[in-house]
C-alpha cells in the first residue's frame, strides 16, 4: 500500500480501502484529463484545487435531510412500541448508508432533536420511563455506530453532524440530553459524530431559559471532549434567520439563502466547491519587479482574484451542468426518501432539485495573503486586519453580482481545507522564496495564525467581523492548552463574545491525548501514571475530530504551530 497519500485524516489503510484509494486516483486524473484545459491547469498549478475531482458532475456534496417530508411511516405499521424506537434508527442508520453512496461529502441532521419529537408524535408512543429508556438506548447505540461504523468499502468514517439543542418539549429534551451526556461520559474512542449546539436566546441562553440546562451540559462535554461546537442565532451572521430551518455540517458548510425559495437549511446541500489559494495571488505580485505601496499590491491582488474567481465560477457552472445529465435513478435513497427540498422525479430534469445547492467559492490563507502584500502582521495590526476584511469583502461582493446574473446559489466559503493547507504551500515552495512559506501550511480561511498568542477574546474580536461575510460556512476556534474540563464558564464566555462580535460558528479546541496502555486521559507525551509512551492524540482537523497519526503532512504542520489561545484556568473577565 505504499504510493498511495491519503487526503483526508480520516481515511485508513485496509486492503479494500487502498483499491478505492486507487480507483479514485486514476477517476481524478481522467476527470482532469476530460476538463477544458484552463480549468485543469489551474488546479494543477495549485492556483485553485476543486475538491472532490472523483465526484464532479456524478453527484453533489453534502446534505442537511430533510428527514419528516417522506419518514416511511407505513413500513413500521403493527409494530411494537419498542420495535418502532428502534426501527426510527435503524432507519437513520440505513439512509446514511445509503446516502454515503449516493454523495460525496457530509451528513447533516438539521434537528436531530425537534424531528425525533415530531416521529414520536407521528407514532403515538407513549412518554412512558420504559420508552424514554428505549429511546436513550438508541441515542446511544446510534452515536456508536456513527462513530465505528465505516462508509466506502471500509475506507472511511461517516461525517454526520447532528444539529440539536431547540426542542423544549420532554422528549425533545431527552434525545438532547441522552446525546450529550453519552458522548460526554464516553471514552476517547468516541469521537463522532459531530454535534452542533444550536445557542438561542429564550431557549437556551440565560438561566430562565427552558434548555439552559441542556446548554451547560454542552459546555461540560465541549470542556472535555470538544464537542459540540456551537452554532450562534444571536449573532449578527445567523440574526435574521429562523433558528429550526437553518443547521451547519460539523465541518462549517452552510447553505441558507435560497434564490429559489425561503431562507433554508433543511433539505438543501452543497453542490461543489473549489478554493482560491489567496497567498500564491500574493506571492505572483510580491515578485514582480516593480516597486509599488502596499496599497497598490493590494489593487492589484484584488483585479486579479477576480480573473481567477471568474474562472472558478466557469468551473462551478461547468460542473453543475455536468450534474444535470444524471438522473433521478441515479440517487436512488433521496428519490426514494425524500430527502432534499424538492422531489427526484424520474420524469423532470434534476435542475428542479439540484438549483437550491449551492455552489461555492472558497479561500485559504487570508493572513498569510495579507503579510506578503503588506508585511504587516495580521495577527496584531489592525490596519492589515482592516484590509483582509476588505479584501473579503470584496470577494463576498464578486460571489452575490454573480449570483445574481446566473441565478444560482453561488456562495463565499471560508474553506476548511484540510488538505490543501499542505498542497499548496509545498507547491507555491518550488517557485517562491518567502517566510510565510517556512511553516509548511497555509493559515486556515480567514483565521489569525495559529501560534497567535492571542486571548480567546481578542481572536473572536479579530475573526467575529468576517463570520457575516463567508455565507458558505465558516469557523472559529479558541485554542486552550488542555482540556478545560469543569470550567464551562470559559467556554460559556468564549460563546458569549462569539454571539457580541458576529461569530456564525464556534468551537474550542485542546490537546487530547489518551494512553493506550492504560487508558489514562490528559495532555501529555508520556503517559503520567505508567509512564507508557504509546499515546493516543485527538486533534481537531476540518470541523471533526481525529487521530492525528493519520492527519496530512499540512494538518500535521499546522498542529505543530499551534499555540494556545489561553493557558487553564481561563481567566473570566
Ligand atoms: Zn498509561
Amino acid at each position: 500500500m505504499k504510493g498511495i497519500q491519503f487526503d483526508n485524516a480520516a481515511q485508513r489503510k485496509t486492503y479494500v480501502g487502498w483499491v478505492y484509494e486507487a480507483g479514485t486516483k486514476v477517476i481524478k486524473e481522467r476527470v482532469l484529463d476530460e476538463l477544458p484545459g484552463e480549468f485543469a491547469r489551474l488546479h494543477t498549478e495549485g492556483l485553485i484545487h476543486i475538491h472532490d475531482l472523483d465526484a464532479y458532475g456524478q453527484t453533489y456534496n453534502c446534505l442537511q435531510m430533510d428527514l419528516l417530508r417522506s419518514f416511511p411511516y407505513g413500513r413500521f405499521d403493527g409494530a411494537s412500541t419498542f420495535r418502532k424506537i428502534t426501527g426510527i434508527f435503524d432507519h437513520f442508520r440505513d439512509v446514511i448508508i445509503k446516502l454515503g453512496n449516493e454523495q460525496s461529502g457530509g451528513i447533516g441532521f438539521p434537528n436531530f432533536d425537534l424531528d425525533l419529537e415530531v416521529i414520536f408524535t407521528e407514532f403515538d408512543i407513549p412518554q412512558t420511563s420504559e420508552n424514554l429508556q428505549a429511546l436513550r438506548d438508541s441515542v446511544e447505540a446510534f452515536i456508536d455506530w456513527c462513530n465505528y461504523s465505516r462508509e466506502r468499502c471500509g475506507q472511511t468514517t461517516y461525517y454526520v453532524s447532528l444539529n440539536l439543542g431547540l426542542a423544549t418539549g420532554q422528549l425533545g429534551r431527552h434525545v438532547t440530553r441522552s446525546a450529550i451526556e453519552y458522548f460526554r461520559d464516553s471514552s476517547l474512542d468516541v469521537i463522532k459524530p459531530n454535534i452542533i449546539f444550536k445557542v438561542k436566546r429564550g431557549v437556551n441562553c440565560a438561566p430562565s431559559d427552558p434548555n439552559y440546562d441542556l446548554f451547560q451540559l454542552a459546555l461540560e462535554s465541549s470542556c472535555k471532549k470538544m464537542i459540540p461546537t456551537y452554532l450562534l442565532f444571536d449573532s449578527a451572521a445567523n440574526a435574521a434567520y429562523e433558528p429550526a430551518k437553518v443547521a451547519i455540517m460539523g465541518c462549517r458548510t452552510k447553505v441558507v439563502a435560497d434564490v429559489y425559495g425561503e431562507d433554508r437549511s433543511v433539505g438543501r446541500g452543497n453542490i461543489g466547491y473549489v478554493t482560491i489559494n489567496l497567498p500564491r495571488i500574493a506571492l505572483e505580485i510580491d515578485a514582480q519587479p516593480t516597486r509599488r505601496t502596499a496599497e497598490q499590491k493590494l489593487q492589484q491582488f484584488k483585479s486579479r482574484w477576480t480573473e481567477v474567481a471568474e474562472t472558478v465560477v466557469a468551473i462551478l457552472l461547468h460542473r453543475y451542468s455536468d450534474l444535470l445529465h444524471m438522473t433521478a435513478d441515479d440517487f436512488p435513497c433521496n428519490q426514494k426518501f425524500g430527502l432534499w427540498v424538492k422531489d427526484f422525479d424520474p420524469e423532470q430534469s434534476l435542475e428542479e432539485v439540484f438549483r437550491h445547492g449551492t455552489l461555492s467559492i472558497g479561500f485559504i490563507g487570508l493572513s498569510d495573503a495579507i503579510e506578503i502584500l503588506t508585511g504587516d502582521d495580521f495577527t496584531r495590526s489592525s490596519n492589515a486586519q482592516r484590509q483582509g476584511y476588505e479584501l473579503v469583502e470584496h470577494m463576498r461582493c464578486f460571489v452575490d453580482i454573480y449570483r445574481e446574473k446566473h441565478a444560482l446559489n453561488f456562495t463565499l466559503l471560508a474553506s476548511s481545507g484540510e488538505f490543501i493547507s499542505g498542497r499548496f504551500p509545498s507547491i507555491d515552495a518550488d517557485h517562491f522564496d518567502h517566510p510565510v512559506l517556512e511553516k509548511g501550511f497555509y493559515t486556515n480561511s480567514f483565521h489569525v495564525d495559529v501560534d497567535s498568542g492571542l486571548n480567546p477574546l481578542e481572536k473572536i474580536a479579530v475573526e467575529g467581523p468576517f463570520h457575516v461575510l463567508a455565507n458558505g460556512g465558516c469557523i472559529s476556534y479558541v485554542e486552550f492548552s488542555a482540556a478545560p474540563l469543569a470550567n464551562t464558564e470559559a467556554v460559556a464566555e468564549v460563546v458569549e463574545a462569539g454571539i457580541e462580535h458576529g461569530v456564525n460558528y464556534l468551537g474550542v479546541n485542546f490537546p487530547l491525548d489518551r494512553c493506550l496502555d492504560c487508558g489514562e486521559q490528559g495532555t501529555f507525551d508520556q503517559c503520567p501514571r505508567c509512564r507508557s509512551k504509546r499515546i493516543q492524540r485527538i486533534r481537531r482537523v476540518s470541523g471533526y475530530l481525529e487521530d492525528f497519526e493519520f492527519f496530512t503532512p499540512g494538518k500535521k504542520a499546522e498542529v505543530e504551530n499551534r499555540r494556545p489561545n489561553s493557558c487553564v484556568p481561563f481567566e473570566v473577565r
